[in-house]
């Protein structure tokens, strides 16, 4: 494979390429600061006296792939983890560099100091918990999908159409698709035609419970007073999500 040269300003965000173009980046700015394909296992360190010391582990060398990892010279007091740090991928063929995961620890101070405006007993309540039981968790808002189906292929479920969590109804969203694309087959006389009724009974209905759950986002958890008007409550039932039947709507 030849080394990737996309720049990733002459691809649309969010598509292939431009994600290819971010792991080329990621790999040269490897190379400036280490040239890790020279180095054997080990650890090397980055040091320019500042006090922000860069810390590489040559984890592994094989023939077309190395594995990483980079983080500072701090670490998480609590499991003694380099933090932050983060787990690369290097393919050397292609040249392109792919963070496989990342460690970010959660610490009690930040949570209190998010809630540092609230009344002492939730304060107490987090300061009660464990650190140990701390658990970051990320909430990620994607774009409406549009395409779903490609040749016999087609997706259901969160990789579909992720949403918020603020009206529950992510699983609930999967099982009506499954429902749906049973109920497409039965009805169809071909592949191409079962998952073209399928995307068309699902989307528009997936689309707008995606953006009702954004929206219950904004209302109940901008932390802005104005977005938040009492009196109206919303919930999946009281916006009529559940009067949907997955087995009685046209397919
Ligand atoms: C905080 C929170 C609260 C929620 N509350 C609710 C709720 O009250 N009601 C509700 O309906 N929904 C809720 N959801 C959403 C719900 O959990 C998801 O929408 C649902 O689990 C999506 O199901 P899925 O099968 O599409 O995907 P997943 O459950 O993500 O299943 C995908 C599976 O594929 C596996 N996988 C991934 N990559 C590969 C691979 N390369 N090879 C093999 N396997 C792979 C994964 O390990 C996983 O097991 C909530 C979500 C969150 C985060």
């Amino acid at each position: 494979m030849s080394h990737i040269t996309i720049n990733r300003e002459h691809a649309a965000r969010g598509r292939f390429a431009w994600l290819m173009g971010v792991y080329g980046e990621n790999y040269w700015r490897l190379v400036n600061l280490f040239s890790p394909d020279r180095l054997d296992c080990g650890r090397y360190v980055s040091s320019v006296g500042d006090g922000l010391d860069v810390q590489l582990d040559v984890i592994a060398k094989h023939p077309y792939t190395l594995e990483l990892k980079l983080s500072y010279t701090f670490h998480d007091e609590l499991t003694g983890q380099p933090d932050p740090s983060a787990h690369i991928l290097c393919y050397r063929d292609a040249r392109v560099a792919e963070v496989t995961a990342c460690y970010v620890g959660s610490r009690l101070e930040d949570v209190l100091e998010r809630f540092g405006e609230y009344n002492a007993p939730v304060r107490e309540l987090i300061a009660a918990t464990p650190p140990e039981n701390l658990f970051k968790w990320g909430l990620f808002d994607r774009n409406v999908r549009e395409r779903w189906s490609e040749g016999a292929v087609t997706l259901l479920g969160d990789a579909a159409h992720p949403m918020l969590p603020f009206l529950g109804q992510g699983a609930a969203m999967g099982i009506e698709d499954a429902m749906l694309l049973a109920r497409a087959f039965d009805a169809a006389g071909s592949v191409d035609e079962a998952l073209r009724r399928y995307v068309e009974a699902r989307q528009s209905r997936t689309t707008w419970v995606m953006q009702q759950s954004r929206e219950t986002a904004r209302t109940y958890h901008s932390g802005r007073s104005e977005n938040f008007q009492p009196g109206r409550h919303v919930s999946a039932e009281s916006l009529g999500i559940m009067t949907y039947n997955p087995a009685a709507v046209p397919v």
